[in-house]
């Protein structure tokens, strides 16, 4: 048999279909009702906080990310989507958007604006990690940002607006919290911390050698198994802090106390990324076990010292954001639980039959946009059964059929899905026919 051949001379019969990239995944209708409320309680509450919409690209040029993330964190090294376009710029899909909103901080001019500026954003990062549960190559984030402002009350109060927005959901969480005190403080520490780990080093795993190396604050989130009890015993960044950074975070703690926010704190948790001073925070589902919280929920922290270093003015202040993961976020709400608000279910259901009643029934379909009534049809089936069988399953008050007979009539008829009993009413005024039915 000869194989089919397309205009181009492409061989069909051997097109293999390729797949869903490793890390990709297609988020299908039945779980659009959690993407919903999460993406509208995001909003909501950015709203109710007085948070601006901002809406950034996803791709930048890769030298952004190499400057503010920071060379030698996993981000950089490892994970970014970055390749060389047609013009020539070298450019990344966005691993996070903390970088870009502080870019567009400067770049628009926001320090002319009333301080402190609240952004939020919302969509897709990408990230080339090892695919597992809750990690993805592509992967949401709803992102707050504060710029303009050093002031603990602030940090305390993206806190507190994230777990309004978890507690919407009806997530129980708690948050980690540390405090990475200056960079100044930090290079003194980490000259301790680097000897400390040093006398261990033949027993640490190739990664963690390089960390000691390259990037000693991530041994403290090291997950290793033959780490955790030399960790237990390293110096801990608090008792490095000065008077000041000490204030700034035990005033943070106050507000949080005050307002009854489930916290604790973790002396080891540092973050990934580079730019991180004073406050920083991860937060986990409060009943999670060690295992799960490698999966945190969000996270966030300070950054007074990558303002100037991107070149914004003297006079801002400094900074803070935070990031929430929503697949993490539904998957969350799944473990928990936690049903998604249903769709509204229709009330009427449209029956068509014969062709002119399918070509008319186009405009009494489109009649009822506007009217606050929902109406569901199947112009796709020609059986009457088969459509009031849909009427059935969708439970609907009310099912409109339109036959021949109606059409040259000018009627339509209205049957009440409860009793059975029908009524035949005139085809123009049937909106508001079927507004008094369902009264
Ligand atoms: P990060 O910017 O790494 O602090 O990430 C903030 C939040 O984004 C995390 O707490 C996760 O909820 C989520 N997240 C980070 N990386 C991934 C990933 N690869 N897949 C899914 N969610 C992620």
């Amino acid at each position: 048999m000869p194989t089919k051949k397309k205009k181009g001379g492409a061989d069909i019969a051997s097109f293999k279909l390729p797949e869903l990239l490793k890390g990709f995944k297609d988020v299908l209708p039945e779980d659009e009702l959690y993407w919903n409320m999460v993406f509208d309680t995001a909003r909501n509450v950015s709203e109710d906080y007085s948070f601006d919409r901002i809406r950034l690209p996803m791709l930048e040029k890769a030298a952004l990310f190499e400057r503010t993330v920071g060379k030698g964190t996993d981000i950089v090294e490892k994970e970014m989507f970055t390749f060389v376009d047609k013009g020539n710029d070298r450019v990344t899909l966005r691993p996070e958007m903390t970088a870009q909103m502080a870019r567009a901080y400067i770049e628009h001019g926001m320090v002319n604006m009333s301080q402190p500026v609240k952004l939020w954003d919302i969509g897709p990062m990408f990230r080339y990690d090892k695919p597992q549960a809750g990690r993805y190559r592509q992967f949401h984030q709803w992102d707050l940002e504060v710029i303009g402002s050093d002031d603990p009350v602030i940090d305390a109060q993206v806190i507190i607006m994230l777990n309004s927005f978890l507690k919407r959901l009806g997530l129980k969480v708690k948050f980690k919290m540390n405090s990475l005190g200056t960079r100044d403080i930090r290079e003194a520490y980490v000259l301790e911390l680097v000897a400390y780990f040093k006398q261990f080093r033949k027993h640490m795993s190739d990664t963690d050698k390089k960390r000691l190396t390259k990037n000693p604050l991530r041994l403290l989130d090291s997950k290793e198994p033959e780490m955790q009890e030399c960790k237990a015993g390293a110096p801990q960044l608090i008792d490095f802090l000065d008077e000041k950074a000490r204030a700034h975070f035990m005033k943070t703690l106050e507000y949080l106390d005050e307002m009854e926010i489930n916290y604790e704190l973790d002396p080891f948790l540092v973050r990934g990324l580079d730019y991180y001073d004073h406050t920083v925070f991860e937060i986990v589902t409060a009943d999670d076990d060690e295992e799960k919280a490698q999966n945190a929920i969000g996270g966030g922290g300070r950054y007074d010292s990558l303002m100037p270093l991107m070149g914004a003015r003297e006079e801002v202040k400094g900074a803070i954001g935070a990031a929430i993961g929503i697949e993490r976020v539904i998957i969350a709400m799944k473990e928990a639980g936690i049903e998604a608000k249903k769709k509204q279910n229709p009330d009427v259901f449209f029956c068509q039959l014969g062709d002119a009643a399918r070509r008319k029934g186009l405009h009494v379909f489109e009649s009822f946009r506007g009217t606050g009534i929902l109406i569901a049809e199947a112009f796709g089936k020609s059986s009457l059964k088969a459509q009031l069988e849909m009427a059935n399953k969708k439970k609907v008050k009310i099912a409109l059929i339109l036959g021949q007979k109606e059409v040259l009539d000018g009627t339509i008829i209205i049957r009440d899905m409860e009793t059975g009993s029908q009524e035949i009413v005139p085809l123009e005024k049937v909106t508001s026919f079927v507004k008094k039915a369902l009264k």
